[in-house]
């Protein structure tokens, strides 16, 4: 139990996977699983590294793990051009590093596809540094934004910002492929731009550390260290992200509860004999009705919103997260926007769900052609809010492909896109490793 809750400290809060129902599907939510990651593979393939810089402000560092050369470049390209459509959106003042590898899961991590689904990869922080926020609450924030604020003396940095690892079992298509984008196959550069946007911080902390499969109840991260004796609890932490959290209805910020739910630290004291002994007391406490609330609150649809700061505290800037899903879905819920509002929209790329047979152009295409690329207008708000800089133009830096047939009124684009995601059976689903 001590290793269990370890471990979530460690990675759960910021770590994403994305795992597609494989095959034929009705019911794309059916086939969530949830399934960690051996980070030491990074190690094991270090020297079949290679280092690729674009314009040095965002480094792939690329691992392929596969004998096939013209799928390990073609990665390589995808991993690359993602970087370049972020480093077109925000300056960055010192580089981010990503740790990159390609490879089949199933051989080397022993996650193997079965009839309904397989693990396509994910990304996610490689490192999280808890900071003292300007309201005086203490936050996680991702090494990559914490490279971008102003600091007299910077905190010890790891290696790498952001960890991404990718499945070459996964049917993907490649810009550059020669032939369209089949019914069944996934545009590489989509789903690795979606995993590195959650790389950079746009992920909730609120989530049941308790019972990941049932959820019960939703808290920020536990912070817990284990002594001698017991351990000990330090409360409740959230994630940069959850601190521009408000409830739709009123405008009040999730903050607050969180602050409400950490008034145990002082009611009953950080000592307890074991992890079990602190579920005990939490779950029996007055503050555990403040966390069932959230969890009601996060299966209700448009309830929580994210309030950008050039908001001027006007509720309808706010933008609307993912809280359709019932029960609540680690990983889906919360850390994405709402897929019925900002699907066929400009904003459509941190939605939970992506369709295959559609490329990233054909998104921007069917979106409207948004002049500022993949990254929506609401999504730089996101991480314009959460500390980054983003740039006032975007320069394309490549012509994503469209396979799309050709549509010219806005309202007829919206009658195709219905038509295509009732044709296409399979689904990709964003979801948390645990
Ligand atoms: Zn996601």
């Amino acid at each position: 139990m001590i290793n269990f809750i370890k471990s979530i400290i460690i990675s759960i809060a910021f770590f994403i996977i994305i795992i597609f129902p494989y095959k034929t599907s009705s019911s794309s939510l059916e086939f969530h699983k949830k399934i960690s990651i051996n980070r030491d593979d990074f190690v094991k393939r270090s020297l079949k590294s290679k280092r690729t810089s674009l314009n040095n402000n965002f480094q792939i560092i690329f691992t392929c793990g596969i004998d096939d050369k013209k799928l390990c470049d073609n990665a390589q390209k995808g991993f690359e051009s993602a970087g370049q459509i972020i480093t077109s959106t925000i300056s960055f003042k010192n580089p981010i590093i990503v740790n990159a590898s390609f490879y089949d899961f199933c051989k080397t991590d022993n996650q193997c596809s079965n009839d309904n689904e397989i693990v396509a990869g994910g990304a996610s922080p490689a490192k999280i540094i808890t900071l003292t926020d300007n309201d005086g609450i203490k936050r996680n924030y991702p090494q990559a934004l914490v490279k971008q604020l102003q600091f007299e003396r910077y905190p010890d940095f790891g290696p790498f910002d952001i960890s991404a690892k990718f499945n070459s079992e996964v049917n993907y298509w490649f810009e550059g492929d020669n032939s369209p984008i089949k019914s069944d196959q996934t545009d590489f550069i989509l789903i690795v731009l979606h995993e590195f946007i959650h790389g950079l911080g746009f992920v909730s902390s609120w989530n049941d550390f308790f019972n990941f499969i049932n959820p019960q109840e939703l808290t920020p991260v536990p912070s817990v260290a284990i002594i001698n004796s017991g351990i000990s609890f330090n409360g409740f932490i959230e994630n940069i992200f959850d601190k521009y959290l408000i409830f739709l209805s009123s405008g009040d910020s999730i903050t607050n509860i969180t602050t409400k739910i950490n008034t145990i630290v002082k009611e009953k004291g950080n000592f307890y004999q074991s992890p079990e002994n602190f579920i005990i007391t939490f779950k029996s406490s007055t503050q555990y009705q403040q966390s069932q609330m959230m969890l009601e609150i996060a299966t209700t649809p448009f309830s929580l919103g994210f309030l950008p700061n050039n908001a001027a505290n006007n509720l309808s800037n706010a933008i609307i997260l993912e809280t359709t899903l019932n029960p609540f879905k680690t990983g889906s819920s919360l850390g994405h926007v709402d897929l019925k509002t900002y699907a066929n929209t400009s904003d459509f790329l941190m939605t939970y769900i992506q369709n295959s047979g559609m490329t990233l152009g054909d998104y921007i295409s069917i979106s409207g052609n948004y002049t500022g690329g993949p990254i929506g207008p609401k999504l730089r708000q996101v991480l314009g809010t959460m500390g980054y800089d983003i740039k006032e133009s975007y320069f394309s830096p490549f012509i994503p492909s469209v396979s799309l047939k050709k549509v010219s009124a806005t309202t007829k684009i919206s009658n195709n896109l219905d038509s295509i995601i009732i044709i296409l059976p399979i689904f990709l689903i964003f979801n948390f490793i645990i």
